[in-house]
């Protein structure tokens, strides 16, 4: 059962996230939602095989192609935690301010840039080596995703040189409504 860490890690009565149940056929969906918890990080989600795949980037994911980020592979989610936004309260799971930083589609790809299937996408996943093309506000194109050897949790997202990609240092941060919003003066 993908969903049963998921659950076993929350009091469904105490946190607004949505309770695991596993979905049906992949719309191919991607999220990245910012995630203020006790350690500030990034939640890059997959829509595969009836869950969220999903990863943990402590430092946000990069367009620039020479930063390798560190993507810690978590507990599958529910499809429905795709449009999850709010806040965890304390004492549970997660504790802390959930947004949504970036959302879209994605398309797996073979080596020559071919889509995938679902079920291939999935298998490239188990052998530890998935390459996607982003569809999204901030992600834009090739991507891949691979996990570090003899590793079960440990992978690196890096994106790939294209015409998406940028040579300037990336900061997600900068590019977070959560910053933006912190900046605004509210009158009294
Ligand atoms: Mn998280």
């Amino acid at each position: 059962m993908a969903l049963t860490t998921y659950n076993k890690k929350r009091n469904f009565k105490a946190t607004p996230e949505p309770e695991g149940k596993e979905g049906k056929k992949s719309l191919f969906r991607f999220v990245v939602q910012r995630h203020d918890a006790s350690h500030l990080h990034y939640d890059f989600r997959l829509e595969l095989g009836g869950v969220l795949k999903s990863w943990a980037v402590p430092k946000g994911p990069s367009m620039n192609p020479e930063d390798k980020r560190l993507a810690v592979m978590v507990e599958d989610h529910p499809v429905s935690y795709i449009g999850f936004e709010g806040k965890i309260p304390e004492g549970n799971y997660g504790a802390g301010r959930v947004e949504i930083w970036d959302k879209g589609v994605f398309i797996p790809v073979n080596k020559e840039l071919e889509e995938m299937t679902e079920q291939e996408a999935l298998q490239a996943l188990n052998k530890g080596e998935l390459k996607i093309f982003l569809e999204g506000g901030k992600l834009e194109g090739e991507f891949i995703l691979i996990r570090f050897k003899n590793d079960e949790k440990n992978w690196l997202l890096i994106k790939h040189k294209d015409e998406y990609a940028v040579s300037e240092k990336y900061d997600s941060e900068k590019l977070s409504k959560a910053i933006s919003k912190k900046t605004v003066k509210k009158k009294k």
